[in-house]
C-alpha cells in the first residue's frame, strides 16, 4: 500500500511516473538495457537530457536568454558555486536571512571571502516572516542579492520578488521549484535541489542568464563552472543521468496535469485546506504570518506537545507518514508538493479532527 508521505524532501512523487520508471528499468526505449545502464555519451540518453530540457523551458515558461544546467551535488553543492561564479574574493553580495537555507547560503559566501551584507534579517521573529518589500535596500556595489523564495523548514513563502534594480537576484527555489506560475525574467540565477518538486535527491537544476556566465573567478573548480557546464551540455563529466530521466518523466505529467497554472491552483487550494482547519481549531496553531504562509510546506504545533508521539503513532497507522516537524520548530510539518494529492491532504485534515475530538 502507498503512504501519503507529507516528508520534506526527498518526498513522494507521482505514481505514474514511479510505474514508468519500474516498467522501464529493465528495457528503456527498446535498446535492451535500462537509461541506468545506458552510456551518457549514447545517442538516446543525448535525446533524453535535450527533451528533458525543452520540457522544462515549456513548463517553466522560461527566457530564451536563460541557460538550463543539470548538475550533481543538490542545492548545498550550488550555495559553494554561486559565489565562485558571480563574485571576486573581497567583493560585496547582500543577502536576505529568513531561515536556516538562507543562512547557510550566506555563510558560504562569508566562507569564499566575500564581503556579506544581510539587508533584512527575520530572525527576531523566529523566522515567522518575509521582510516588507519597501524596507529592502540594495548596497549599491552588491555582486548579487541572495534569497529563499520558500524556506522549508520555518514554512516561510514569499508573496512578492524582490524588486533589486539592476543587481542580479538569485534564489533558492528548491522548495517551490516549478510549484506555480513564476515570471523567471526577474531572476539573475535560479537554482534548486530536485528532490521535493522535480525528483531525485542529488541534482539541482540551476537556471544562469546568459550574462552571467562569464563572471566566474579564474579558479573555480571546474566542476562548479557554469560557463564550462553551460558549453558542455551539463556533461563536463557523467552526469546524474537517471535523476535528468526522472526529470523529463515528472515534467511529462506536470504538463498532463496542465502545467504550471492548473498545479498552482491545486496547490493553493491544497494548502488553503489545510490553514483553514489549523486555523479553525484551538487545538492546533501554525506560527507563520499569513501573507507569508508557504504553499509547500506547513509546520504546525498541538497545544499539548505531550500528545506529538501518539499523534504521530496514529497518523502512520492511517497511512500518515513523515509528519514529524524539524526539530528547531518543534511539532509536525506537512510538506505538499505537487504529488501531494488533494486526496492526501484531506485523509491529513480528517485524521487531525479526529485526534482533536478524541485528545482535546
Ligand atoms: N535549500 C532549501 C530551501 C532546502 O530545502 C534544501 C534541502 N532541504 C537545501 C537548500 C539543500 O538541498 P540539498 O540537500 O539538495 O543540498
Amino acid at each position: 500500500m502507498r503512504v501519503h508521505n507529507f516528508s520534506a524532501g526527498p518526498a513522494q512523487l507521482p505514481l505514474p511516473v514511479l510505474e514508468r520508471a519500474a516498467a522501464e528499468l529493465t528495457d528503456w526505449r527498446g535498446i535492451g538495457m535500462s537509461v541506468l545502464e545506458d552510456s551518457h555519451r549514447g545517442k538516446d540518453f543525448v535525446a533524453c537530457a535535450a527533451q528533458t530540457e525543452a520540457a522544462f523551458r515549456r513548463v517553466a515558461g522560461l527566457p530564451d536568454n536563460y541557460r538550463v544546467l543539470f548538475l550533481a551535488g543538490g542545492a548545498t553543492g550550488q550555495f559553494s558555486a554561486i559565489p565562485a561564479n558571480l563574485a571576486a574574493r573581497g567583493a560585496t553580495a547582500a543577502f536576505i536571512n529568513t531561515g536556516q537555507w538562507s543562512a547557510k547560503a550566506a555563510k558560504e559566501a562569508g566562507r569564499q571571502g566575500l564581503n556579506v551584507v544581510t539587508i533584512a534579517d527575520e530572525s527576531a521573529s523566529r523566522y515567522t516572516t518575509t521582510p516588507d518589500p519597501a524596507s529592502l535596500i540594495i548596497p549599491a556595489d552588491a555582486a548579487y542579492l541572495h534569497y529563499t523564495p520558500n524556506e522549508t523548514i520555518g514554512g516561510v513563502e514569499f508573496p512578492y520578488i524582490p524588486d533589486a534594480g539592476d543587481t542580479p537576484i538569485v534564489a533558492d527555489f528548491s522548495s517551490t521549484y516549478l510549484s506555480r506560475p513564476i515570471d523567471f525574467s526577474r531572476f539573475g540565477v535560479v537554482y534548486g535541489g530536485a528532490q521535493k518538486n522535480l525528483g531525485p535527491a542529488g541534482l539541482a537544476v540551476v537556471l544562469v542568464r546568459d550574462d552571467l556566465l562569464d563572471r566566474a573567478r579564474p579558479d573555480v573548480p571546474a566542476i562548479w563552472d557554469w560557463r564550462t557546464m553551460a558549453d558542455k551540455d551539463s556533461m563536463l563529466n557523467t552526469p546524474p543521468t537517471f535523476s535528468v530521466y526522472l526529470l523529463g518523466l515528472i515534467l511529462e505529467w506536470m504538463e498532463e496535469q496542465g502545467g504550471l497554472a492548473a498545479i498552482g491552483a491545486a496547490n493553493e487550494a491544497k494548502a488553503r485546506s489545510l490553514y483553514e482547519a489549523i486555523d479553525a481549531s484551538d487545538f492546533y496553531a501554525n506560527p507563520v504570518e499569513p501573507r507569508s504562509r508557504s504553499w509547500m510546506n506547513i509546520p504546525f504545533t498541538l497545544a499539548d506537545p505531550a500528545l506529538d508521539a501518539d499523534f504521530l503513532a496514529g497518523a502512520a497507522r492511517a497511512g500518515l507518514a513523515n509528519l514529524k516537524g524539524h526539530r528547531s520548530v518543534g511539532g509536525m510539518r506537512a510538506s505538499i508538493y505537487n504529488a501531494m494529492g488533494a486526496d492526501g491532504v484531506a485523509a491529513l485534515i480528517d485524521y487531525m479532527a479526529e485526534f482533536e475530538r478524541t485528545h482535546a
